[in-house]
């Protein structure tokens, strides 16, 4: 009980980020500050329009995934001429996140253009769910820095 205490009075206050992810968990349960009604975006996020590439790289997302999804219900944001945004999971160049009926995916401004880093969180979107099950974003589709480096190679 000490320690879920000492979580809840860190939160939001992301450190590490053993405590970023424990924080996310209670914050499902009733985080005042962070309610599962308006997940907070990263620092300096500003909305942006989907790029006219997305909507093709959303259909080649769902080709090789095998499953289908809505492009229209992702609300896009970006962190402008950044390399990377903060996060509770620590630094990362792209983000999604869901709640309720809210989609949202976060890039970071270098990375706008970038096939493989839109399309990553865009088969978190078509998954529904965080994680990176390898059957998905290697084996299928090829998400993943390591993966998309592959198909470069070949
Ligand atoms: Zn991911």
């Amino acid at each position: 009980m000490q320690v879920l205490s000492r979580l809840l009075n860190n939160c939001p206050g992301f450190g590490k980020a053993f405590h970023g992810l424990a924080c996310l968990a209670v914050a499902v349960g009733g985080c005042s500050s962070f309610g599962p009604s308006e997940p907070a975006l990263p620092p300096g996020a500003v909305p942006m329009a989907a790029d006219s590439r997305y909507q093709d790289w959303f259909g080649r997302t769902e080709a090789c995934s095998g499953l289908d999804g809505s492009f229209q219900t992702i609300t896009w944001y970006v962190v402008p001429n950044a390399e990377t945004f903060e996060t509770p999971e620590g630094p990362k160049v792209g983000m999604w996140e869901k709640s309720g009926a809210v989609t949202r995916i976060i890039i970071a401004g270098r990375y706008v253009a970038h096939e493989m880093v839109v399309r990553h969180e865009m088969l978190h979107h078509l998954l529904d769910r965080e994680g990176h099950p390898s059957e998905y974003f290697t084996a299928r589709c090829r998400l993943t820095w390591d993966s998309w480096g592959q198909i470069a190679a070949q």
